[in-house]
């Protein structure tokens, strides 16, 4: 049964997509779309290059802003690295961090999401931390173990004071950008699992209050019976948030549920 206390996050990444022009005007599209009385939470995750051009076109609004990634570093000789105190600068108050293409293609390791966990949090910025298992994982029954081991590693050494506005986006890889969304029962499960490894680490007052998105494959036609499930408080939309208009209905889901 979903708490009433946890608020619904929808938050759109943009990845390696839109000029700054381009990310300007879906902005303002977002943001002239968005129900003055939503009371959701809606973030935004462009380039670090177009920061700077959302940041302006959604002034005045209720859209918070995010990077897709941040350094663990404060500065230094770090070449194509932006750091947390940058980040902020560009008008950040969150980030991504562990998607699974960083992961993939980047070669990031549990190890070096932890640090960017920790480097975020003492900069005050709140880390949206993707985890989720790939497909070959799923089809051999890995799933929770990856899991276990993904927000372990991510959480290692960071205290509940520390862990406390951390949202976590599930999102199982062989869903991300193919098209396959995991069912609802399928992510409710997931999210489940993922609730009781938080009361874990961080004890059952803890597991009830973090937010955890889906993200994986999210469309208008599908974030109603999504966000119907329980344990389900977001989503985390790749291709659909580069829609004015379809991102716009999924940040407006119909939900019925008793949150
Ligand atoms: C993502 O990038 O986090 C994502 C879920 O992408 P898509 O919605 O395109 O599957």
């Amino acid at each position: 049964m979903a708490s009433h206390k946890r608020i619904p996050m929808i938050a759109g990444n943009w990845k390696m997509h839109l000029t700054s022009k381009e990310a300007a005007d879906l902005a303002a599209a977002m943001k002239k779309g968005l129900d003055p009385d939503l009371k959701h939470e809606v973030l935004l995750a462009p380039s670090f290059t177009n920061l700077h051009a959302v940041k302006a076109a959604i002034a005045g609004s209720r859209i918070l802003l995010a990077s897709q990634d941040v350094a663990w570093e404060e500065k230094g000789a770090f070449t194509g690295a932006v750091s947390p105190a940058q980040i902020i600068d560009a008008g950040c108050t969150h980030a991504l961090i562990g998607h699974s293409e960083r992961r993939k293609i980047f070669l990031e390791t549990d190890e070096v999401v932890n640090k960017k966990m920790k480097a975020a949090i003492k900069a005050g910025i709140v880390p949206v931390l993707c985890i989720g298992e790939t497909l070959e994982e799923r089809e051999s029954q890995k799933t929770y173990r990856v899991l276990e081991t993904q927000l372990t590693g991510a959480f290692a050494g960071i205290t509940p004071a520390e862990a406390n506005r951390v949202v976590i986006a599930y999102e199982p890889v062989w869903a991300i950008g193919t098209g396959k969304t995991a069912t609802p029962d399928q992510a409710q499960d997931a999210h489940v699992f993922v609730r009781k490894q938080m009361e874990r680490i961080y004890g059952k007052d803890y597991a009830e209050a973090v937010r955890i998105l889906y993200g994986g494959s999210v469309k208008a036609d599908n974030i109603d019976e999504l966000m119907a499930q329980g344990d389900i408080d977001g989503a985390l939309v790749g291709g659909e948030s580069l829609k004015a208009d379809k991102f716009l209905r999924v940040i407006h889901f119909q939900a019925v549920l008793s949150r």
